[in-house]
């Protein structure tokens, strides 16, 4: 049985360097719960290591964290990784440490990036730099993301600078992905007709928010349930889940 869920699929916490220290646990949930979101996504640059806590912050209310991680390719495409579990973003956060350069955070230059526990708590400052490309192509983190049983969503592709359309021209036909996120600078008519590719994809509109008051956009996702599964088929307009982003269907066409 379908229903109707507003989620925003990209939210940075106090992890991301760039991020106001106001995005803590407890305040994004609320937000979450003032805007009527079900579901929200937790996606830091190249790192997962406060998920835990925003999962936990929202375990007594009805909101769905998916835990996810924006990350960085070595193209410099930003690319939304989305998973059900902790243990699956557990899984990824290793790899891609493994897979970024060995640099340490100036923060000074770039800002601090404050760990939390899985409570919540403060438990330190995180040394190595997040704010940078992994070795990772866009390819592969499409499939070992896949491979983990997440969903990639190429971040902002609108945008002049950290998309897949600005950086390498167009969406390669043969990657793996059923869905792309517009920016808040666009809808879903006008990034179409600037993109005509993207007829090809579902699209979700997110906040991208980096400050409690730029949790403002929001998708609309008709699913069984607040899985990545169910995500994947919303994006591709099939067996009856939808998306829709400002009111307007937005689920991939299929020509
Ligand atoms: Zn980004
Ligand atoms: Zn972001």
């Amino acid at each position: 049985m379908s229903r109707f869920f507003l989620a925003d699929l990209h939210i940075h916490t106090c992890l991301s360097p760039c991020a106001e220290l106001e995005m803590l646990p407890e305040l994004i949930v609320a937000r979450a719960q003032e805007l009527g979101l079900q579901i929200i996504a937790v996606t830091d640059h190249n790192s997962a290591e406060n998920v835990a806590a925003v999962v936990n912050a929202a375990r007594d209310t009805s909101i769905t964290v998916l835990p996810g991680m924006e990350v960085q390719t070595r193209e410099e495409v930003h690319l939304l990784t989305l998973f059900d579990t902790l243990e699956q973003v557990a899984s990824w956060q290793a790899q891609v440490y493994a897979n970024l350069p060995p640099l340490k955070n100036d923060e000074a230059l770039f800002g601090e990036q404050l760990i939390l526990d899985a409570n919540g708590e403060p438990a330190g400052y995180l040394d190595r730099l997040l704010l940078t490309s992994t070795f990772f192509s866009v390819e592969d983190v499409v499939q070992r993301v896949r491979d983990l049983g997440g969903l990639c969503i190429p971040a902002h592709v609108d945008r002049p600078m950290y998309s897949i359309i600005a950086n390498l021209g167009f969406i390669p036909p043969e990657l793996d992905v059923v869905g792309v996120e517009i920016s808040a600078n666009i809808g879903p008519i006008e990034a179409r007709e600037r993109f005509p590719q993207l007829v090809h994809y579902g699209l979700v509109a997110d906040g991208d928010a980096h400050r409690l008051r730029e949790m403002m956009r929001r998708t609309t996702l008709k699913m069984e349930a607040p899985t990545v599964a169910e995500l994947s088929l919303a994006l591709a307009g099939a067996e009856g889940r939808e998306v829709w982003v400002d009111g307007l269907r937005s689920g991939a066409t299929v020509c």
